[in-house]
């Protein structure tokens, strides 16, 4: 008997993705009867063997710091079976370059939050139908490449935050999208620049369903701004955000919730007092993601933070007051960032450390689908990088920073 095989490249950098993306094809009826995998390791062997008993349909979510690696993969693949497997790319990168996935040998390209077109277009291919009306769905005989913006905002309520039955979770995203702009961020673009929450009830029931199924003891919640939830993005929602994190701790069985720190962030101007210490009580995180971005106030001003250096350190302090250990996200080599402002971002970082947070360091990268694609990647000099390198050794920084440097050049010569 046939049976056709949905077989996803699992890449830790892209484990969110994927839990959300097999999370609302496990609940959708149409493939009750379709094989799925996801390696992370044997790709191709997987494949090898799914081609015996039918279809295969491989799919990818491609980041942009990724593209030497996946075309690689995909050339292999084809070299091997040829047009017997059908090649799906989704990700930032297919998102901000759709074309270039078409030129890598994919056959199809989500484009935008995969949610929806992304079950949808698999339904299409298992049924051998038309796909050209399938919103976000891009091929070689598309015209006008949507932009997402242009597409339907998925409802978050509407889908799992993750597949529990194929046991592939992460955190519970509980808003997509951000208000503001900051030109080295590709957010705005992929997330069609709106924000939507996850409603509360929604998050009280996977988290339950969780602690049932998966015997979750602890859960991370995911936001570009942990503070914002339940507003417009662009102001705190303080009687919203205790909702949430009164109603989400008092799941039965559930010892920890973690928020607001790694992978979710808070910006500096929404850290107060009143919002700390109501925050301090719910969550188990130890630590606050902060983002400051730079030492000096024009690169912020040409970033387009909208927010002050000195809101930043007011924000750490505070967080400090509150018995939070700052974790303060800084990137080197932003646009317009001069050798003094790249000093005051230094000393900055010197000052954070001295007050006791810890720096989570970032090397400039143009990343795709960001106002500053164009812009050349960051670059430090020799004395810079071994005041970081000095930094890390002693425990004050973390981050992929040391790397970040090449992947930009690569991201520039793309
Ligand atoms: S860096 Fe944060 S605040 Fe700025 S646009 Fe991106 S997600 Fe929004």
């Amino acid at each position: 008997m046939t049976s056709n095989s949905l077989v996803f490249r699992a890449h830790h950098k892209s484990r969110y993705s994927l839990a959300a993306l097999l999370g609302a094809i496990e609940v959708d009826e149409r493939f009750e009867n379709l094989h799925i995998e996801a390696p992370v390791r044997g790709f191709n062997s997987v494949i090898a063997n799914r081609l015996k008993h039918g279809h295969v349909i491989a799919a990818f979510s491609v980041m942009s710091t990724q593209v030497p690696r996946v075309r690689n993969e995909v050339q292999q693949i084809r070299k091997k079976y040829g047009n017997n497997v059908i090649l799906v790319a989704g990700g930032p990168h297919s998102t901000a370059r759709p074309r270039d996935a078409l030129e890598m040998g994919f056959d199809f390209v989500v484009v935008g939050e995969g949610e929806y077109a992304f079950p949808a277009l698999l339904g299409r291919i298992l049924d051998e139908g038309d796909v050209s009306d399938i919103p976000g769905v891009v091929t070689t005989g598309t015209k006008n490449v949507p932009k997402p913006r242009d597409l339907m905002q998925v409802d978050l309520d509407l889908y799992p935050p993750f597949a529990l039955g194929m046991n592939v979770v992460g955190p519970i995203e509980v808003t997509r999208g951000c208000p503001f702009r900051c030109k080295f961020c590709a957010t705005p673009f992929l997330s069609g620049g709106i924000v939507r929450h996850r409603s509360i009830e929604n998050i009280v029931h996977w988290l339950r369903e969780a602690v049932m199924r998966s015997g979750f003891e602890r859960a991370w919640l995911l936001s570009p701004n942990a503070l914002c939830y339940g507003g417009r993005g662009a102001k705190p929602n303080p009687e919203k955000l205790e909702a949430l994190l009164n109603r989400a701790t008092s799941v039965d069985g559930l010892d920890q919730l973690y928020f607001g720190s790694f992978p979710s962030e808070v910006r500096p101007e929404f850290v107060n007092h009143s919002l700390l210490k109501m925050f301090r009580n719910y969550v188990a995180n130890d630590s606050l993601q902060i983002g400051i971005q730079s030492g000096s106030n024009r690169v912020l001003q040409i970033s387009n933070r909208h927010h002050t250096v000195e809101q930043g350190v007011d924000a750490v302090v505070c967080a400090l007051q509150n018995g939070f250990t700052p974790h303060v996200d800084m990137i080197f080599g932003l646009p317009g960032e001069s050798e003094k402002r790249l000093e005051k971002t230094l000393e900055l970082c010197y000052e954070l450390v001295e007050m006791g947070a810890k720096i989570h360091g970032h090397i400039f990268m143009p990343l795709p689908g960001s106002e500053f694609e164009h812009e050349p990647a960051g670059r430090l000099p020799e004395q810079v990088r071994s005041k970081l390198g000095d930094l890390s050794r002693r425990g004050m920084m973390t981050g992929s920073w040391y790397n970040q440097e090449l992947l930009g050049k690569q991201l520039e010569e793309n």
